[in-house]
């Protein structure tokens, strides 16, 4: 049990976080896409340490986090090299994620015995700090306890994991609020997107025109070639049965004024320009219809509003999958474990 502490980023919180990290403990902190739970990768009982206290399946790989292009092709079979290289030089330090074949150096415990590893250079002065000082790759998962929405500020990690870690970097509210965008070379060539992030389909198209989604990214399949272990299980879910609907202002509003059974505590997710005329249900604004930044930087910090709110059901409208809205859509109908209403 720890008497955890929070402290705002500085100097001396960096060399708090530093000391941490080398004697093998594990902190919370933060990066532009969500909070991580962090340890370093050569100490077994850290990366043991951060799959207990998150709760997290052990068949569900970490992603490793490093500060230049030379530490991540230290833990790489070969030299990133091609088109990845292209992506990498343009898109790292970013919201970003590749997916490549391991050396020796990454453990079986952090990669769930598969032969690739998952490897991101953040734009995060606290991580960028963290690494550059320890010259040890950190393994970093979301910081949330498995399966719930994951953490946007340093309130949400200590709300999960406090007792559990002694220590948390705080350094505001993430930029983008959603995780990385993960993706992978598939044996024809192409770039796979295991998971949409901050980094979009259209950048990525921008770099290469040969890129495209895993079906697991808006479907619930488990048979792809491109496919991350973390998808067969719940994610980012409060209690509560959660829908996804697609429609319009006027199809949503009449869908809630039509179906809502009182008997249950609602609520409602909507935009912030939505005009909805319903009583009896909460609602909750999670930005502008075409605000996707916006979008993704709330609707975490929503969700675990709500968990903590007790609904039974939770109806969100969803957003356009244009942009970083196609990550927002992904979080949201993973959060409804597929449970999508279409009314248009
Ligand atoms: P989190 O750190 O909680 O945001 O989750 C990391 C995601 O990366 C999970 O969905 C993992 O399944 C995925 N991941 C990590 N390593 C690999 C890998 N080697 N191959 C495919 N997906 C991976
Ligand atoms: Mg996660």
């Amino acid at each position: 049990m720890f008497n955890t502490e929070i402290l705002k980023y500085s100097p001396l919180a960096i060399n708090k976080a530093v000391e941490y990290i080398l004697n093998g403990e594990i902190i919370g902190l933060p990066t532009e896409t969500v909070y991580g739970l962090a340890g370093r990768i050569d100490n077994i009982n850290s990366i043991n340490r951060i799959f207990f206290v998150k709760g997290r399946p052990q068949d569900n790989p970490l992603i490793v986090h490093v500060s230049d292009i030379d530490m991540a092709n230290k833990l790489i079979k070969k030299p990133i090299s091609g088109i990845i290289k292209k992506i990498a030089n343009k898109f790292w330090p970013g919201p970003l994620t590749i997916i490549m074949e391991k050396s020796n150096l990454i453990n079986n415990v952090i990669s769930c015995n598969l032969s690739t590893v998952a490897i991101r250079i953040p734009n995060s002065r606290s991580m960028l700090d963290i690494i550059k000082k320890t010259k040890i790759p950190l393994a970093a998962p979301s910081a949330n306890i498995s399966g719930k929405p994951s953490c946007t500020s340093a309130f949400h990690v200590f709300d999960d994991m406090k007792s559990k870690i002694p220590f948390i970097l705080d350094d505001g509210d993430c930029e983008f609020g959603v995780e990385s965008t993960i993706i992978k070379l598939s044996q024809d060539g192409r770039i796979c997107i295991l998971r949409p992030g901050g980094i979009t389909f259209e950048d990525l198209y921008s770099i290469d025109n040969n890129v495209y989604l895993s079906d697991s990214v808006l479907n619930k399949t488990l048979i792809s070639e491109c496919i991350s272990p973390g998808i067969k299980y719940k994610h980012y879910s409060p209690s509560g049965d959660v829908y996804l609907i697609n429609g319009n202002n006027d199809s949503f509003s009449n869908f809630l004024n039509n179906n809502i059974n009182t008997s249950f505590k609602n609520c409602a997710i909507m935009f912030n320009n939505d005009n909805i005329n319903i009583q009896n249900i909460d609602i909750f604004y999670y930005g502008n219809s075409t605000d996707y930044k916006f979008q993704s930087k709330n609707i975490f910090s929503i969700l675990r509003d709500i968990d903590k709110k007790s609904y039974d059901k939770i109806y969100i409208r969803a957003p356009k999958k244009i942009g970083v809205g196609l990550a927002v859509y992904n979080r949201i109908v993973r959060a409804a474990d597929f449970k999508v209403v279409d009314l248009d």
